[in-house]
Parts: C-alpha cells; structure tokens; sequence
C-alpha cells in the first residue's frame, strides 16, 4: 500500500469515528443540512430507528378501531332513519282528574305540577323573607293559612305563613 493509500484510510475512519461521537453525544440534528438529498447511506441511524418505532407504534394502536371497508350511503341512511330511531306512538294517554288536561297514565299531570310549583315557590319566598336565613336548617312545621282561616290549637308551636287568596282545592288542609 502506499503512501497516498494510506493517508486516505486514515481520514476516512477519522471521519467515521467523528461521525459516531456526534451522534451519541446527540448534536447531529443541529448539523443536519437544510437541503434533503436522495440516498440511503446519507441518513443517521438515528432517524432510521425512529422510524422503525413509529411504525410499530401505528401497528399497535392507531389501527386498532380502523374500519376495514367504507359503508355506502344507502346503508347509513337504512341505519339513520331505520324504525328503531322513530317515536313511538303513545296510546296511554288521558284526560288529568283534576284539570282535565291531557297526560300520560300514571305520570305526574304538567299542568296541576305547575300550579303546585308556583305556589309552593310563592310559600318558600315568604317563609325567607319572614326569617331572612336559609330554608333548609333547621326543620320546623309550617302551617299555611289563607284568607279567612286562623291558627288552632295544635298551630301554636309551628310557623306560619299566610296568604292572601283563596285556598286552592288541591292544597288540602292536612
Ligand atoms: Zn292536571
């Protein structure tokens, strides 16, 4: 071998080993070049592993719920507009005692609910501004009174809240 020979054996593993210790001290991506340049020997080992473990990354859970074929639009629609997703007729429906609107069988009539609702809300709105404190604690017996009715006798120890009008029908006194 000569000379020259030899000379060139030496730079080139020279470069190779200055090559391996910039990529294990990790500064071979602030040396990369700017201009991609088609070859497999130009690029680190480095990238190639990170490829590898991305690709196995997919493999496991991205491709997981994949859909293996596409649905045609008919059999979406079949699905979408299919009888389970109509509303039912209803043949439980009848006339409220009370009131005589109309309501499903035994559930609650919207109408007689809102009246109670609005009243009782009416009631708690007396009973805060009476005390001025939370209506929660502690418990206390409230008698409702309304025109012309007085406290009796077992109403002595209980709150009293009273209204003025009419007692409703449905407001029974016990
Ligand atoms: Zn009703």
């Amino acid at each position: 071998m000569s000379l020259s020979g030899l000379v060139c054996l030496l730079r080139r593993s020279l470069l190779q080993l200055e090559g391996r210790i910039i990529q294990a001290a990790g500064l071979d991506r602030q040396f990369a070049p700017a201009l991609a340049v088609h070859g497999s020997n130009i690029l680190p080992q480095t990238q190639r592993e990170e490829e590898n473990a991305e690709s196995s990354f997919l493999d496991n859970i991205l491709w997981m719920a994949a859909p293996k074929k596409r649905r045609t639009i008919e059999i979406n629609r079949t699905r979408r507009r299919s009888e389970h997703f109509l509303i039912k007729v209803k043949n439980n429906i009848e006339p409220c005692v009370e009131c005589g609107h109309l309501k499903q069988k035994h559930i609650l009539c919207g109408f007689c609910y809102e009246k109670v609702r609005k009243e009782t809300a009416i009631i708690r709105g007396q009973i805060s501004a009476m005390e001025g404190r939370p209506l929660n604690t502690p418990a206390q017996e409230t008698v409702v009174l309304y025109d012309s009715e007085s406290p009796g006798e077992a109403d002595k120890n209980k709150r009293i809240v009273e209204r003025s009008r009419k007692r409703p029908p449905w407001f029974s006194t016990c």
